[in-house]
């Protein structure tokens, strides 16, 4: 890692050469609440002050809810040709924990299988980090998600008078040598970098027990009560799958062109919330309760890959939180845990 500042007469000059001569993507108002990463063309368009989180989040760049992976020609022999989609682009402005929620895929779209698609966007992707406000419902804190150590090739802090960047590739060193001015970090802004991360980490409110969770959940696991009453109201839509940056479910489906000859594999996120996901041939369903459903994402976000991966499947970005209409709150589900053992 390297480090470097950045005067604020230069900040801006950087961020338009980069949306000049790149691919830009970047967090744009949608409305009063809402920011989206979209493509963006002039700096006007850029608002890296957002305070919510983006829905979807960043994820959709690198694994798009909706993609062809494979087209096909049958004919007396069948011809299949893999479509692999990607270009340079820059990412820039996505906060800690979605750099930490994409680290995360990084890590599923190599193992068991390796996801040429993911990887090629992946390595195309210029990462170019800054911290957002955090929400309400947001406790990367408690995830170890508030600060991205890798996973990207610079991380712009803003202090007072100047940036403070961390440069993690050799890209990134060349894109701030080629389109800006900056200088070597010195004590001084070393020290007011860890005044400023003290206080960026004060202003996540919500903290929450993940400690414990591992042993206690296989205690609470079995108990119906307790997970009727957390999945009541559950309409099983889905939405908190969707809006997480770590979800990784899809569906692969086929679609046929009427010549019934040319074809496509296409895929599309799935939820595990959906009735009919644990649906098989026969028309067995593994998991046709809600309650089972949500007890399991419970497992699959703060258990498996704890086991698989050594982290979390949950940066703590709050959105499932922000996007339930059933207000079902993984934070105040996963401290209620622990009162229930604890009781
Ligand atoms: S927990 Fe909320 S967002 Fe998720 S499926 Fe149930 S109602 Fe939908
Ligand atoms: S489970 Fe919820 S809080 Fe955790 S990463 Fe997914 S959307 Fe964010």
């Amino acid at each position: 890692m390297l480090y470097k500042v950045m005067g604020r007469d230069v900040f801006k000059d950087f961020v338009k050469s980069l949306i000049s001569n790149y691919e830009f993507i970047g967090p744009k108002r949608k409305d009063k609440a809402v920011h989206d990463f979209v493509p963006i063309k002039d700096i006007s368009e850029l608002d890296i002050n957002y305070k919510r989180t983006t829905i979807p989040p960043a994820k959709k760049i690198l694994f798009p809810p909706d993609e062809k992976l494979v087209a096909y020609e049958v004919n007396e022999k069948i011809k299949v040709r893999p479509v692999v989609e990607s270009s340079e682009k820059v990412l820039f402005g996505i906060n800690a924990w979605d750099i930490n929620g994409m680290n995360f895929l990084d890590r599923f779209f190599v193992t068991d299988f390796v996801d040429e698609n993911y990887l090629e966007r992946r390595k195309k992707l210029i990462v170019i980090g800054m911290d957002s406000e955090p929400t309400e419902t947001n406790f990367s804190p408690s995830m170890d998600s508030e600060y991205a150590k890798d996973g990207f090739d610079l991380y712009i802090t803003e202090l007072k008078d100047r940036y403070f960047i961390r440069i993690n590739t050799a890209r990134g060193d060349e894109i701030l040598k080629k389109y800006s001015v900056t200088e070597n970090a010195l004590v001084k802004d070393f020290k007011d970098y860890n005044n400023y991360m003290d206080n960026y980490r004060k202003k996540f409110k919500l903290d929450v027990n993940i400690k414990d969770f591992y042993d206690n959940f296989e205690l609470i696991y079995d108990d119906d009560e307790f997970w009727e009453k957390v999945a009541k109201n559950c309409y099983s839509c889905g939405s908190c799958n969707l809006a997480c940056p770590t979800c990784f479910c899809f569906n692969v489906k086929d679609d046929i062109e009427l010549n019934l000859k040319d074809g496509n594999k296409t895929r599309e996120w799935d939820s595990c919330m959906l009735p009919e996901y644990g649906l098989v041939a026969g028309g067995h369903n593994f998991r046709p309760d809600k309650e089972n459903r949500l007890k399991q994402r419970y497992r699959c976000k703060l258990k498996t890959f704890l086991d698989k991966f050594g982290r979390y499947a949950c940066v703590g970005c709050g959105r499932c939180i922000e996007v339930c209409l059933a207000k079902i709150n993984i934070a105040d589900n996963i401290n209620s845990i622990k009162k229930e053992v604890s009781v």
